[in-house]
């Protein structure tokens, strides 16, 4: 297959996503977040360009892949970057996986998806929203090219009320920066629709470790021993170590509680503490 691609096709042990497939109608990703893991495979990552003559590659995918499984748009690129409000590929290629009846699960940062809301309530689909924090100069740092958190939440409630199934992305945490407050985000999500909330700790490569060591140097000097000595390598990862990840998603997973909401952690080897009958919110997909 060419563009609808096995998700983790490498067997990560500790991914816990059903089987699915990935597809990017974008090749790299413009909202250029600091924690972001593209960079480290995809040349100029952070430019955002069409994938040419994608709509009859999707076409002649969709003859081989095994319609039982979700596919999950989009995992190394935003599909709703600032160009598809005008492009319309990610609409495009929703109209073709709601014409043959396939499973979607749509990732991202972005309102723009609420445009699609006509499909979306036609089609079996679930939408996660990724917010790490609603403090919007931290977003605007962290995330400096996607819309603020609240133009997500608002796209969240607009899909919900229309009875999209929604989730929250809280992903990545970053100790001593968005490592507390997540009661108001969780409960924030609850209020805008959301049914589960997936999380996950950060995980810095080379790349995105520079990243943060120029735009945090404070936080970066207390995390490198956090990473460095007490962490643990995991691919091409750095993992924080165990006990302080479990404390993290431990924290989370009671604010979804209280708040009523389902919690599972991703690619944390922590899956006993799940909630949600899928890790990625697929379950919700009707
Ligand atoms: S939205 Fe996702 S893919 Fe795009 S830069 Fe941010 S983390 Fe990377």
């Amino acid at each position: 297959m060419d563009v609808i691609r096995e998700f983790d096709p490498w067997h990560d042990p500790l991914c816990t996503c059903p089987r699915k497939y990935g597809l990017n109608p974008y090749t790299g990703c413009e909202h250029g977040c600091l924690y972001c893991y593209i960079t480290s495979y995809i040349p100029r990552a952070f430019e955002c360009r069409p994938k040419h003559n994608l709509i009859a590659r999707v076409e002649r995918d969709l003859k081989q892949i095994d319609r039982s499984r979700p596919i999950s748009m989009s995992n190394s690129s935003d599909p709703y970057p600032p160009i598809e409000a005008k492009l319309g590929l990610t609409r495009s290629c929703l109209k073709l996986l709601a014409q043959e009846n396939c499973k979607v699960q749509v990732i991202t940062k972005s309102d723009i998806v609420a445009r699609d809301l006509d499909l979306f309530t036609k089609m079996r689909a679930v939408v996660s929203f990724t917010v790490v924090t609603l403090d919007q100069e931290l977003s605007r740092m962290l995330e400096p090219n996607a819309p603020p958190p609240e133009r997500r939440l608002e796209a969240m409630k607009r899909l919900a009320a229309a009875g999209v199934p929604v989730c929250l992305r809280l992903d990545p945490v970053i100790p001593f920066l968005n490592d507390s407050g997540f009661t108001n985000l969780v409960r924030a999500a609850a209020e805008h629709g959301a049914k589960h909330v997936t999380s996950s700790t950060f995980k810095p490569r080379p790349d995105s470790w520079r990243r943060m060591q120029s735009a945090f140097p404070e936080v970066a000097a207390r995390l490198r021993p956090l990473y460095f000595e007490r962490g643990q390598r995991h691919h091409n990862s750095w993992y924080l170590p165990r006990e302080l990840r479990q404390k993290l998603m431990g924290d989370i997973k009671r604010a979804c509680e209280e708040a009523g909401l389902t919690f599972a952690s991703c690619r944390e080897g922590l899956a006993g503490m799940n909630s949600g009958a899928s890790c990625d919110g697929s379950h919700l997909i009707g």
